[in-house]
């Protein structure tokens, strides 16, 4: 039982790549991944402190473990990711059961320190550890592609960057990731070329703003390593997230339009339509120099794929600037739009505004976005009906007997087995069009 970890994972993708990592650094040392915590002589809890609902999750879990802890002594316990570098002691403070918290800037030392907790438990001693220094410097650069414990055999997520330097006002990542620290290219088109070696067909090319890649080395900016990425022999698509509106420069949509692997989609959060409120989240641009790029974007690269983030119920916003920002959405097609409702984080400037939005309102303006947005998708996606589109073909679908996979322009598609297998490219013609999904046969 003791070699067994269980690494319950909270947030964005970058969080789920961390975890692959994790479990192939933690492999070298003798463990193996088990999705029960009671199996486990390691639970690992990896956090999300974006949303407040990421974190009442994470306490509701700390809480069960407690249990765990008093009927088994020798389990060892930790918190890694943004909520332990946002809380800190604190987290000890409130939950004693915890044994160690390691900071964004300290994944390297996962290891160490288990191994720290794997003694003291042999000579039945405890004490905490606490390691959340260097937010702003460590990369968790692995030594070697081969050791991450990749979850699909299929697309494989590839962190680029770590940390962020816009300090959007309603975010808290650049304080819980630190600022922007690019990987070398050549290490990521190492790590990339040794995931194709092993069958992997799709990879996303991950960072919090990967429109500025590169500015701190100044060795390959975004679209240089998109293209050579590009150039990896076997690779069949390539796709990132997540993009800045104002660092997405006409050099990276030309290495998209010129790419013969570069997905045609791009998620671009506007996050929202008015410019009153895009100044006060310091978003750095207006919806007019939005418009013009979404413009530049379609002309340049055929039938692309456009999918947003916005956000409801900021500080200060009022009827106008929402129905503003309705229009806006109507006005833009986006295929897909993730929407929140605005969660004040403390140490962020947007939680110290005054004109906070009552609860209610914001849930009532987010069922107003979604019922538009969706109506917008939905005929966007009866546009494609009729199409043959190739989709690569991802496993089970999780609610019905079919085939799920993607198109290059990231809409999922479901369809009844033919002899196709996991990893292979489809032709699949889309029969039906619902708002989320494509549901289509064999062509
Ligand atoms: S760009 Fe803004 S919203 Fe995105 S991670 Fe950075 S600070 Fe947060």
């Amino acid at each position: 039982m003791d070699k067994k970890v269980f690494i319950g994972v909270y947030g964005c993708q970058m969080n789920f790549s961390d975890a692959e990592r994790m479990e192939g650094e933690l492999r070298a040392i003798g463990y193996t991944r088990v999705d029960e915590m009671d199996e486990a002589g390691l639970i690992i809890l990896h956090t999300c402190c974006v949303r407040e609902t990421a974190e009442d999750k994470v306490y509701g879990k700390i809480g069960e473990i407690k249990h765990l802890k008093r009927k088994n002594p020798r389990l060892i316990f930790g918190i890694t990711g943004c909520m332990a570098q946002k809380e800190q002691e604190a987290l000890i403070k409130r939950a004693p059961h915890i044994d160690f918290v390691l900071g964004t800037g300290r994944m390297g030392e996962l290891n160490d320190t288990v191994k720290i907790f794997e003694e003291r438990i042999s000579a039945s001693k405890s004490n905490h550890v606490i390691d959340t220094s260097n937010v702003d410097t460590d990369v968790f650069e692995m030594p070697d592609g081969d050791v991450i414990a990749r979850q699909s055999s299929v697309s494989a997520w590839v962190p680029i960057m770590y940390g962020c330097n816009n300090f959007c006002t309603y975010c808290i990542v650049p304080y819980v990731r630190g600022r922007e620290r690019s990987r070398e290219p050549q290490n990521i088109v190492n790590e990339v070329g040794q995931a194709v070696k092993k069958g992997i067909r799709e990879v996303t090319l991950l960072g919090q703003n990967v429109n500025s890649y590169g500015k701190d080395h100044k060795k390959a900016d975004f679209a240089d390593l998109l293209k050579m990425v590009d150039d990896i022999d076997g690779i069949s698509r390539i796709r990132f997230m997540t993009s800045h509106p104002k660092d997405l420069s006409d050099k990276v949509i030309d290495a998209i339009k010129n790419g013969r692997h570069i997905c045609e989609h791009i998620h671009l959060p506007v996050q929202y339509g008015n410019n009153n409120i895009l100044k006060s989240m310091n978003r750095v641009y207006t919806v007019e120099k939005y418009r013009s790029l979404i413009k530049d974007i379609r002309e340049a690269i055929s039938d692309v794929s456009i999918t947003t983030d916005i956000i409801v119920g900021f500080p200060g916003e009022t009827d106008e600037d929402f129905s503003e920002t309705l229009d806006f959405i109507r006005e833009m097609e986006f295929d897909a739009a993730y929407t929140f409702i605005y969660s004040p984080r403390s140490g962020t400037p947007a939680a110290e505004m005054g004109n906070q939005v009552p609860e209610d309102i914001k849930h009532e303006r987010l069922h107003k976005l979604m019922d538009v947005q969706n109506e917008i998708s939905l005929a966007i996606n009866k546009k494609l009906v009729g199409k043959t589109m190739e989709v690569l073909v991802e496993g089970e679908s999780r609610n019905e007997n079919m085939w799920t996979g993607r198109t290059r322009t990231n809409k999922i598609v479901l369809w009844e087995h033919g002899s196709e297998k996991i990893g292979d490219m489809a032709r699949v013609e889309i029969k039906k069009a619902q708002t989320w999904l494509l549901k289509g046969k064999l062509a």
